[in-house]
């Protein structure tokens, strides 16, 4: 399947639980920004230090950095024939950014399935999620539980709270969403690319409807 998906909707509604399942069914890779600056993070680059002091308040990490970033994973070999976007873009000029991007590869942002849910429901999911040291699978304490507490089913390593997935952040992050990145809806809506889906529903159900949406984009 070549393709590529921009998963939108607010932080916890489900967009890296739903990519890395989309990733496996399709053969996409998932190119999650959060991922990537948690990634720079760990091996300690400036990038991470920067992007560090942004995460941690919940404020979103300056445009031109972060689209750099995101322009070199897509420029990977694997990215040739699509990639599931998870957490970009996430402002107006990071949208504008990617679009000319992926006209340099001939490329477009074929579909926007968007993802949503009341936010006591992100909060509740947020301030729950447990994410693993290793390759950032997401589980949650009550609705998502590993086998055994606090190591990860896929690789074993250790699971941990998120700092940004405190609930002061977690408040912030939200806010910062409808502030700068909820105008997405509208701009890829009118691009006729917007597919709505019900975030609140189970893990299962959201999948199901996920790939209905790219059935149809598939056919059309
Ligand atoms: P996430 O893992 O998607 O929840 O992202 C965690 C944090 O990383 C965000 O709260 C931002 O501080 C930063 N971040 C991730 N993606 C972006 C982006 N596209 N633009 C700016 N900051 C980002």
């Amino acid at each position: 399947m070549a393709m590529y998906i921009v998963l939108l909707g607010p932080p916890g509604v489900g967009k890296g639980t739903q990519a890395k399942i989309l990733a496996q069914k399709t053969g996409l890779p998932h190119v999650s920004s959060g991922d990537l600056f948690r990634e720079h993070l760990k091996n300690q680059t400036d990038l991470g230090r920067l992007a560090q002091s942004y995460m941690s308040k919940g404020e979103l990490v300056p445009d031109d950095v972060t689209i750099a970033m995101v322009r070199d994973r897509l420029s990977r070999p694997d990215c040739e024939s699509g990639a599931i976007l998870d957490g970009f873009p996430r402002t107006p000029v990071q949208a504008e950014a990617l679009e000319k991007m992926l006209a340099e590869f001939s490329a477009q942002v074929d579909v926007v399935p968007y993802i949503s849910a009341p936010d006591e429901v992100l909060v509740e999911r947020l301030s729950g999620r447990r994410t693993c040291r290793a390759q950032g699978h997401v589980f949650h304490v009550r609705y998502n539980p590993p086998a055994k507490e606090g190591v990860c089913d896929y690789d074993g390593s250790e699971l941990y709270q998120r700092e940004d997935d405190r609930e002061e952040t977690v408040r912030r992050r939200i806010q910062v969403y409808r502030e700068q990145t909820a105008p997405l809806v509208s701009y890829y809506r009118e691009q006729g690319k917007l597919v709505e889906i019900n975030g609140a529903q189970p893990i299962e159900q959201v999948t199901q409807d996920l790939l209905r949406a790219l059935e149809q984009v598939e056919t059309s």
